[in-house]
């Protein structure tokens, strides 16, 4: 759409050429989200184990013994590891050391003085160059309105201490 079009969503825009409209945009809520699938693969027989941190992995017979740092196991045919920035570290349990994460760090500052009523749509997003994502402003469920992210690549999937952007209030998103 036209800078004027925009404008119409948006009166305090500064500088802008065109922008894009997507009105199939939204919001949801992450907890609820995933706290509705527990409820719905738990009805279909899903068994949770929490606090078991993947300490080891055997196998024998076609089957995989896992092991916890606290000492309990469990065992299956087939293994997904979804461990994030840790995924690699657990390949390493299973035999596998040709994977390699690289830790980005993602932070969030939250606006906290007038200019947080300026932005009227749920999320819009500012290209700028020093960043692949842009600049994402958005207003939480809460209400808090929220720029992000940043996007720093680390040696190591552990957040430097004491990192904000100056003048921001860190959320430890
Ligand atoms: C600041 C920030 C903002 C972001 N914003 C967005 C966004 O707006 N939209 C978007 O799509 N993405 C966003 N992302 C990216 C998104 O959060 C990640 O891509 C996503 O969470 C990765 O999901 P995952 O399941 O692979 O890993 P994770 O969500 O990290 O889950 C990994 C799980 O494995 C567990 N685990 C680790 N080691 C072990 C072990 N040894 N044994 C057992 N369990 C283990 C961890 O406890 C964790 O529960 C954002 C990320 C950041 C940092």
């Amino acid at each position: 759409m036209s800078a004027e079009e925009a404008r119409v969503h948006e009166p305090h825009l500064g500088r802008c050429l065109a922008a894009l409209w997507s009105p199939n945009g939204g919001r949801l809520d992450a907890a609820r989200l995933v706290g509705a699938l527990e409820r719905e693969v738990v009805d279909r027989g899903v068994e949770f184990r929490f606090d078991f941190s993947v300490d080891a992995a055997e196998r024998s017979h076609g089957r995989w013994t896992l092991r916890s740092v606290s000492g309990a196991s469990v065992e299956g045919r087939q293994i997904v590891n979804s461990a994030g920035v840790e995924s690699a570290h657990v390949a390493r349990r299973f035999g596998s050391t040709r994977f390699r994460i690289y830790p980005c760090l993602g932070e969030y500052a939250k606006v906290t003085n007038e200019k947080r009523e300026w932005v009227s749509l749920d999320d819009l997003r500012i290209p700028v160059r020093v960043s692949r994502v842009g600049v994402h402003l958005t207003r939480l469920l809460s209400g808090e309105l929220i720029s992000r992210p940043t996007a720093t690549y680390l040696d190591a999937a552990v957040a430097p201490a004491g990192r904000s952007p100056p003048g921001a209030v860190p959320t430890g998103g």
